[in-house]
């Protein structure tokens, strides 16, 4: 899952395996799920607990990725520059380069600012 969305992020098709795994999950997804139609609202697949067993949790993910790849909002995930998690860039510039300003943008500013004061 990561290699493909890892990869749309950056721009290039994902390799023939991951593609493949991450299609297998869904279709294995789509087994153990239903549609769950609530009005007008988008119909959604549900993961059935029954059905899905141990599986839950993965499958729940490869629903939530399959639901992401038919998404507008796909062009707005990205991969951090400094700790390869994905995320989805909702800034208004769309020029979000780390997962967390917190760790990883402030992480990469210290290491700028130790390399610039250390080449001066
Ligand atoms: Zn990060």
């Amino acid at each position: 899952m990561h290699a493909v969305f890892s990869a749309i992020a950056g721009g290039v098709p994902p390799s023939d395996t991951a593609r493949l795994r991450l299609e297998g999950d869904i279709v294995e997804a789509m087994r153990h799920s239903t549609l769950c139609v609530e009005g007008r609202a988008a119909v959604r697949w549900t993961v059935r607990p029954e059905k899905a067993g141990s599986s839950l949790i993965k499958d729940r993910l490869a629903i939530a990725a399959n639901e992401l790849l038919s998404q507008p909002i796909l062009s707005n995930v990205r991969e951090c520059s400094a700790c390869s998690w994905l995320f989805l860039d909702l800034s208004r510039s769309r020029s979000r380069r780390w997962c967390s300003m917190a760790t990883c943008g402030n992480r990469a500013k210290a290491q700028r600012h130790y390399h610039a004061t250390r080449e001066a």
